[in-house]
């Protein structure tokens, strides 16, 4: 479950079919704008019509790994997997690794978002706002070769939520430096500083290079 540490030299990806091992469609969305120059052939385990494993792993790459070998052995493909989250300082990082847990089944990230705010104003008017992104990206050959990356990006969280563009926490979260959330600044500008592009800068940078 090791990050690929950028000196290292990675097994390159050969053009051909990459499996995105989600079933999370503005995940989908996203790398697909993301992997759009690099002419691979792209298709979702929920196209393929596969089940999503149980991630009980202890962090990011863990289940991000565990994801993309599922997906590579069941379809002899390179699968590639994300495993990503928010995490706020005042929760102890919280909800971390169970982001998408927190939305209950089916998701509604309009009551993970209030969730949010409920326990940091339990928390206190003085409690940090800070949170930050994580993405972890696997990507696993069929014969278990794995390499892994990992992407971050700090803001701060407001209430209420604002914007109507993007996915899961995007309304309630404001990058350092910025002024829009996620969700108003829109696809593009989001695609120049989120913790997405930052683990696939690592990843086009070592394994399609
Ligand atoms: P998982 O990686 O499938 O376990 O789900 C991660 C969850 O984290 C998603 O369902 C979103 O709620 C949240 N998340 C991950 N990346 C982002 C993002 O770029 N914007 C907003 N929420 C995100």
């Amino acid at each position: 479950m090791t990050h690929t540490p950028s000196s290292k030299k990675c097994r390159r990806l050969e053009p051909g079919r990459l499996v995105l091992a989600s079933h999370n469609q503005g995940k989908l969305r996203e790398i697909r704008e993301l992997l759009s120059p690099f002419g691979l052939e792209t298709v979702s385990a929920a196209e393929l019509g596969l089940p999503e494993p149980i991630e009980d792993g202890n962090s990011f790459i863990a289940n991000a790994e565990i994801k993309a070998r599922f997906v590579a052995e069941k379809t002899g493909s390179v699968a590639l997997a994300d495993d990503s989250g928010l995490c706020v300082e005042a929760l102890d990082e919280a909800p971390g690794i169970y982001s998408a847990r927190w939305a209950g089944e089916p998701r509604d990230f309009d009551k993970a978002m209030e969730k949010l705010h409920h326990a940091l104003t339990a928390k206190g008017a003085d409690a940090s706002k800070r949170a930050h992104f994580v993405c972890a990206l696997s990507l696993c050959w069929p014969d278990g070769h794995v390499e892994n990356f990992e992407g971050h990006v700090w803001g701060n969280l407001i209430w209420p939520p604002r914007g109507d563009r993007g996915f899961g926490y995007d309304p309630m979260f404001v990058a350092e430096g910025h002024q829009q959330s996620f969700a108003e600044m829109g696809a593009e500008a989001k695609k120049a500083i989120s913790h997405r592009s930052e683990a696939f800068k690592q990843l086009l940078a070592a394994c399609l290079r």
